[in-house]
């Protein structure tokens, strides 16, 4: 018999169970909702024991999530892989800031950003369960910058996979738009958008609809909402409390999360399901307030996303709220699908009394302003010596704020400061010395197709590129 965590449920209740290949494959379930494992595993504690390999805590975090759905060994050449691709032996290392609060760095992969952990991940499981199916794949993103960048490093020269990445024209820095451009790979286009962000996510949804895409295989993205990049993201939280013993502090952890979709967050919330003890998840949101007004006031409302320095963070409706509700009304999908309704058409719900109840119970939000941002990169260059990139900027406001005499605080650090050295050179005096991923981009060649916002031009680009 499968095990419960190893099939996928939909947050809205109307489509069939999947397996993970399903899951990882599809993305988005069919009914609209996002894909939930059927029940939570549960891990003892010598899976965060000090001591073990990053490789080892992911093993025994997603093994319960993949089942059977895999060829055997699948997981364990998807973490070599991983781990190849990352400088220190810790993979995530936890660096001590001062008493009490520490920083989780995230970002020492291939794109210098956490979306790397899961991405690598996601796009060798993919490779695996192509293999078995004998299917192809193509994928279709819109990016304001760090998840294109780790998609074309994931998703480069695999076997039966397509990528196609919308990237606003002008709009990303320079690292991120070279990170995208450089590689060489026929399997990936980059589109640069005569446009901003939204305008790419309207195309990619106009091609995600356009079903004459789907006759040469599946079609589909790699958004956070997918349940693969979720489950490889929990790995890092056991390590962060492996590495707190290693330190010589046992006691359970508030993890503070900079927070956009709340992919990173949910993961969290997950690890705690499996039963890593923390004391509780605060997702720090920049000036896009709209989770941190649902959780604070009530109202989950849309409003026009404005832009900040922690651009990835630029969200005005986090798509991983949906998961967040589902678990916190007790797995109700009737409730779920009628709430995201009611968003959708109106831009605004009320939150029940008894779920807004069961959503703190889960997680606190904080917002942090510009002036908040940067004070905070300078702080942490005059007390400490780091140099933080504007979305770890975020959560270290937040964590500072947090009571530290009860237990240990640990803010996530999800991007190296040199990938956003416009937003950190002024506050800081200097620009942030780059990683050795981002000088390896040099001056290589870049290979775009500038197209305009319009449907009928991203449509002719994605055909020819089908071939
Ligand atoms: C994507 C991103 C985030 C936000 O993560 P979510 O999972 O969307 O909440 C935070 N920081 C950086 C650097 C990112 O790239």
């Amino acid at each position: 018999m499968q095990q419960a965590s190893a099939r996928y449920v939909s947050t809205r209740g109307a489509a069939p169970a999947a397996d993970f290949a399903e899951a990882l494959l599809r993305g988005m379930a069919p009914d609209g909702g996002l894909y939930m494992p059927v029940s939570w595993p549960t891990l003892t504690p010598d899976a965060w024991a000090p001591g073990p390999a990053y490789a080892e805590m992911a093993r025994s975090a997603m093994t319960p999530f993949i089942g059977p759905a895999l060829p055997a060994g699948a997981l364990d050449r998807a973490l070599d892989h991983l781990i190849a691709g990352f400088a220190p032996p810790e993979i995530t290392p936890l660096r001590r800031l001062e008493d009490g609060l520490y920083l989780l760095e995230l970002f020492h992969g291939p794109t210098a950003a956490f979306k790397d952990l899961a991405m690598q991940l996601a796009a060798s499981l993919s490779a695996e369960a192509l293999a078995v199916s004998g299917e192809r794949l193509t994928l279709v993103t819109a990016t304001s910058g760090d998840t294109g960048a780790a998609a074309v490093a994931a998703f480069a020269n695999r076997p039966r996979i397509r990528l196609i990445v919308l990237h606003p024209h002008e709009r990303v820095s320079p690292v991120q738009r070279r990170q995208m451009t450089t590689v060489e790979a026929d399997n990936v286009l980059n589109l640069a958008v005569r446009g901003d962000f939204d305008d790419c996510q309207r195309l990619v949804k106009g091609l995600l609809a356009d079903e004459t895409l789907r006759a040469s295989g599946r079609f589909s993205s790699v958004n956070s909402i997918n349940w693969a990049r979720l489950a490889g993201q929990i790995p890092y939280y056991l390590s962060a409390v492996s590495q707190l013993a290693a330190q010589g502090e046992t006691r359970p952890p508030v993890f503070v999360v900079p927070t956009g979709n709340f992919g990173d967050a949910f993961a969290g919330i997950a690890a705690s399901k499996m039963g890593l003890l923390t004391r509780g998840l605060v997702a720090a949101v920049n000036a896009n307030d709209a989770l941190a007004r649902a959780i604070n006031e009530g109202v989950y409302a849309r409003r026009a996303a404005v832009e900040t320095a922690s651009v990835s963070m630029d969200v005005q409706a986090p798509s991983n709220f949906e998961r967040l509700v589902y678990e916190a009304s007790g797995r109700d999908a009737d409730l779920t699908r009628g709430l995201f309704a009611d968003f959708a058409r109106d831009g605004r719900v009320v939150l029940p009394d008894e779920l807004l109840t069961a959503l703190r119970r889960e997680v606190s939000a904080v917002s942090v302003d510009e002036a908040m941002t940067r004070s905070e990169i300078a702080h942490a260059h005059s007390v400490w010596d780091q140099v933080v990139c504007p979305h770890t900027a975020v959560a270290l406001s937040a964590a500072r704020a947090i009571d530290r005499a009860v237990g240990p605080v640990v803010a996530l650090a999800t991007a190296h400061p040199a990938k956003f050295g416009k937003d950190v050179a002024p506050v800081v005096g200097f620009d942030p010395d780059p990683p050795e991923v981002i000088r390896a981009l040099g001056n290589r060649a870049e290979r775009f197709k500038v197209i305009a916002a319009d449907a009928a031009e991203a449509l002719a680009a994605v055909r020819a590129f089908q071939g």
